[in-house]
């Protein structure tokens, strides 16, 4: 039997008896980041990076939390767990399980550019490396951070030559954290939305150091509105939410930008090409330096970068997951 399967219930290693991300209520589950989509409600204990825990438990609610540092081992059962930095979003860790030298890796979602605040994506050698493909394309090829952030500057401070508010359609975990810095050296002002304020506020208490915000509330004075630099998530996009910031240009960040009309599609005034996973050739680049001889490839394109490592005589196969599924909405309701 492998020692890791894919189960209904997501992820299974028998011999330790732990799920990695199930999608079903589990006994024991550990996870690679907080990401609705990863972690997921019900399971009777739960095992992540210190970082993860704070937005586990705002999402999740109190519960069996432990958690661990990077690089850290823990034995379950006789099978060696440790985490080690995915880039992916604070707290994002990859997951090595080892049992009688056998090694797998369970990459949860990552990227391989440093953020400054998720930490820095390290190749775990491993015999089977099962690998996210949200944008396993070749299309998919990002430009670095500085550059995107300096056209998003320029692009806030054009609107607020017109008289414009910049509304920065950002995922509240991961891409809002990301982009802050950048919009608060324009102004020091940056309003967000309940749910990029909660995440925020979560992150803060737990000791992060991310600059300060302002939340949009019912009562918050209209007329401090204009032009105004806001965060929103993907959601709130063309809802009654975002009229009250009058004349406005929307600005989505998202890797999906790179595809001309999809920016169309939303109807936004800018895209801005910045994804929180790795794009083409930085999956194959953090594939090879696992030296796996076999690599599962799930979330995302994955017949198609499945068959690209198998005509590089790397072994490949995809396998279905339910990872990927949006990983924003239900925290879009609150205001
Ligand atoms: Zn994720
Ligand atoms: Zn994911």
């Amino acid at each position: 039997m492998p020692l890791l399967q894919f189960t209904e219930k997501g992820i299974y290693c028998a011999q330790g008896d732990f799920y990695i991300d199930p999608w079903q209520p589990v006994r024991y589950a550990v996870i690679t980041h907080a990401h609705s989509d990863h972690a997921r409600w019900g399971s009777q204990y739960y095992l992540c990076h210190s970082a993860s825990l704070p937005i586990l438990e705002l999402r999740l609610g109190p519960g069996n939390y432990s958690t661990m540092e990077w690089n850290e081992t823990t034995i379950m059962n006789g099978v060696k767990v440790s985490l080690h930095p995915a880039g992916h979003i604070i707290g994002s860790s990859q997951i090595r399980v080892e049992y009688k030298g056998e090694v797998w890796v369970v990459s949860g979602d990552y990227k391989l550019e440093h953020d400054g605040l998720s930490g820095t994506f390290e190749p775990v050698q491993c015999h089977n490396f099962i690998t996210e493909s949200t944008f396993g394309l070749p299309i998919y090829q990002w430009e670095p951070e500085a550059q995107i952030f300096e056209r998003m500057q320029r692009w806030v401070q054009q609107n607020l030559e017109k008289n414009l508010s910049s509304i920065l359609l950002a995922y509240s975990l991961g891409k809002a954290q990301r982009i802050l810095p950048c919009l608060h050296s324009i102004t020091g002002e940056v309003y967000v939305h309940g749910a990029v304020w909660n995440v925020h506020q979560a992150l803060v208490a737990a000791g992060h150091q991310l600059p300060e915000v302002i939340r949009v509330t019912p009562d918050t004075d209209p007329a401090r509105l204009k032009k105004a630099i806001v965060i929103a998530p993907p959601g709130a996009d063309d809802s009654p939410w975002m009229r009250r910031f009058g004349p406005h240009a929307t600005g989505i960040c998202s890797g999906w930008m790179q595809v001309r009309g999809n920016r169309r599609r939303r109807n936004a005034d800018a895209g801005f090409v910045l994804s929180d996973h790795a794009d083409w050739q930085g999956l194959l680049t953090a594939v090879k330096a696992t030296n796996a001889s076999t690599v599962y490839v799930t979330h995302g394109f994955q017949s198609a970068f499945s068959r690209y490592l198998n005509e590089q005589g790397i072994r490949s196969m995809e396998v279905q997951t339910r990872f990927g599924e949006e990983e924003e909405e239900q925290l879009i309701s609150q205001t």
